[in-house]
């Protein structure tokens, strides 16, 4: 690891008018920091901020610096949120890593770690080897000929599904922006990942309350039970009235470059009975415009029974 010069504000506006590098609870940061992947030369510690509070009298408010073993355990989160955190990581990791942090993590793209290799999103122009290299667990959605490494927050996946929205503040005011939007295809320039601007943070994660977010599931599909990230998972949240789908959310994690929005499953839901037919029916649309690689071919059907999984608990109860 680099030296680095470390300071902790006491303040927002104290921390947005210093140049430096954020760190929240450090386990992506610090672990990149390590592997010299990340080389900041400033860290700011954030932890002392007025970043938290959970809020559930108008949907959900979540404050940047919640830990996520706080958020999952809170009673009014909605579930497909509280299962994302759940399936996430390990609970000593999840004791730490806050839910700003984890909408900032990077990618687990191997040659991105390792800065013997090229890579670029780490290096721009140097290359990509996950092309012609070991692909397994890259993504078959949103790729590039530059970049096909996945998006490795299962939260964001959820929370994209839910519509929510982020919060952001820098020295020029505060926006808010659809968490679905924030995110960047990689085309010719994957190192830009999202639309963060320099030296803003994130303060708050929104979701408005709508009748589907309730009732919501988030599936997780990966090569070991615990302690793993996705291969494929799936975030749903139904509407049903009277056996029918009035209204449907659904997102794609493990399989795309970013939180990946199924509008097109959605809208074969909607208006359909709540049956395997049709839930059936709409997954066959999940992968449409999928490019599998050398390795991950299998993620296409994989990510459609994923989906009908998560809507045969959401609608039997858990058969599963
Ligand atoms: C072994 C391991 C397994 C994991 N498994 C999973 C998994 O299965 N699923 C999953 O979703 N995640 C997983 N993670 C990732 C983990 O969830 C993230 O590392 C964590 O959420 C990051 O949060 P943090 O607070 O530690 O962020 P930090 O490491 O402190 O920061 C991460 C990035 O966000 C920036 N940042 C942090 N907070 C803010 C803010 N408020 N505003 C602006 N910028 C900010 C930092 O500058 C940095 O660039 C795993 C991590 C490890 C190490
Ligand atoms: S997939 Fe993306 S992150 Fe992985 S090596 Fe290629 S450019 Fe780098």
């Amino acid at each position: 690891m680099r030296p680095f010069e470390l300071t902790a504000p006491a303040t927002v506006d104290a921390a947005l008018a210093t140049r430096g590098t954020f760190l929240a609870g450090g386990t992506t940061l610090v672990d990149l920091m390590k592997l010299n992947v990340l080389t900041p030369q400033h860290v700011l510690d954030i932890n002392e901020l007025p970043l938290r509070g959970i809020d559930t009298s108008d949907g959900l408010r979540v404050g940047a610096l919640e830990r996520m073993a706080d958020v999952a355990a809170h009673p009014g989160v909605y579930p497909a949120i509280s299962r994302a955190l759940l399936l996430s990581a390990s609970q000593q990791l999840r004791n730490m890593a806050s839910i700003g942090g984890n909408l900032l993590q990077r990618t687990r793209c191997t040659y991105f770690r390792d800065v013997a290799t090229p890579c670029n999103k780490r290096e721009p122009g140097s290359g990509c080897p996950a092309l012609a290299g070991a692909n397994r667990m890259h993504a078959i959605l949103g790729t590039s000929d530059h970049c096909v490494a996945t998006h490795a927050s299962d939260v964001a996946v959820a929370l994209v599904a839910l519509d929510a929205e982020i919060t952001l503040r820098s020295e020029d005011g505060e926006r808010v922006v659809p968490l679905a939007d924030f995110y960047r295809l990689p085309g010719d320039t994957p190192d830009v990942e999202n639309d963060l601007r320099s030296g803003e943070l994130i303060t708050e994660v929104y979701v408005p309350r709508k009748d589907w977010a309730a009732h919501s599931t988030y599936v997780k599909v990966r090569d070991r039970q615990s302690y793993e990230f996705a291969l494929c998972s799936a975030a749903v949240a139904l509407d049903v009235r009277d056996g029918h789908i009035a209204d449907a959310r659904v997102a794609a994690g493990g399989v795309a470059t970013v939180p990946w929005r199924l509008p097109a499953v959605e809208d074969a839901l909607r208006g359909e009975p709540a049956t395997l037919a049709s839930f059936e029916e709409a997954a066959a649309k999940a992968a449409d415009g999928a490019k599998p690689l050398s390795g991950n071919a299998f993620k296409g059907s994989l990510l459609k029974r994923t989906i009908i999984r998560a809507l045969i608990e959401l609608t039997e109860g858990g058969r599963g």
